[in-house]
């Protein structure tokens, strides 16, 4: 496999700016990367002037980043059972669908969301109608949303291939439609990946359920928690409970080779730069 189709990048923090996400991949050696487009803890909206499209446009095309993802506000929860929980969520939503679309931004990642004492085929229903409204609502953008894995924490949902699967299946857009995997998620959510046998057999079912078709963006993390824990925290690349070897056979695997990879471990821990080192074990693992 050539180095050079490597799509490898972490989130990058918009303090400053939107464009100096694209400045910090780049001080990074990344040619992808993650961001907000807004404060994720508030609901607080945010619209993009036309000179910040602009400079970040510009910005994009000197540092040569090559796919960019935005990440949704936690506060989203389109299975929210509480009207007007749930209409907040569309409209944020909505507006960073619009936003990510404005500023040409490739995918937007999204925690499917809660199901808060529903059941789960309710809950599913929810998530899938609140996309094809919004969806309805804006026809013109150009941006992916993606559903991402989640580790199934509470009564979050997402957590299952089969799950994912049903998600999408309703949706109709499916052109603007697709799904992140998370390697911590997934391993709290009980799929092992820990050694080739583990790996190749969740990678197969993730295929046959929800289809390597549809899967545009890895979130690369090794888990504090052990498999199946259903707890969703992160730790450095072999550092946690899913181990060095995982991410071997994921960043050699040809099938997920043109997919961009994005690490989102914690970032200054004892004074180092962990995202220097997380990025640099990965990138000599091929
Ligand atoms: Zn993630």
């Amino acid at each position: 496999m050539k180095k050079s189709t490597l799509l490898l990048g972490a989130h990058f923090s918009i303090s400053g700016g939107l464009h100096e996400a694209l400045l910090e991949a780049k001080k990074y050696g990344c040619n992808a990367l993650q961001m907000f487009t807004k404060n994720s803890r508030t609901w607080k909206e945010r619209a993009v002037s036309e000179e910040e499209i602009e400079l970040f446009k510009k910005t994009r095309q000197k540092t040569g980043i090559k796919c960019i993802a935005s990440h949704t506000s936690y506060l989203i929860n389109l299975a929210a059972p509480d009207s007007e929980k749930h209409l907040l969520s569309c409209r944020a939503l909505e507006q960073e669908l619009i936003r990510s679309s404005a500023l040409n931004i490739d995918f937007v990642v999204l925690h499917p969301g809660s199901l808060m004492g529903d059941g789960e085929k309710k809950g599913i229903d929810r998530i899938s109608k609140s996309i094809n409204d919004i969806f309805k609502r804006i026809p013109e953008i150009s941006t992916r949303l993606l559903l991402e894995t989640t580790a199934g924490q509470g009564t979050g949902t997402g957590h299952t291939f089969e799950q994912l699967h049903k998600m999408i299946e309703k949706i109709n857009r499916k052109e603007n439609i697709g799904v992140c995997l998370d390697t911590s998620h997934i391993f709290a959510a009980g799929y092992d990946i820990r050694d080739k046998f583990s790996y190749h057999r969740a990678i197969e079912e993730f295929d046959k359920i929800t289809g390597l078709d549809r899967l545009f963006l890895i979130h690369l993390n090794d888990s504090k928690k052990c498999l199946g824990s259903r707890v969703d925290r992160h730790e450095h690349i072999g550092k946690g409970e899913i181990g060095i070897d995982a991410f071997r056979l994921i960043m050699n695997d040809r099938r997920l080779a043109a997919i961009p990879k994005i690490i989102e471990t914690p970032k200054a821990e004892g004074g180092k730069d962990w995202d220097r080192i997380n990025l640099r074990k990965l990138k000599l693992m091929i």
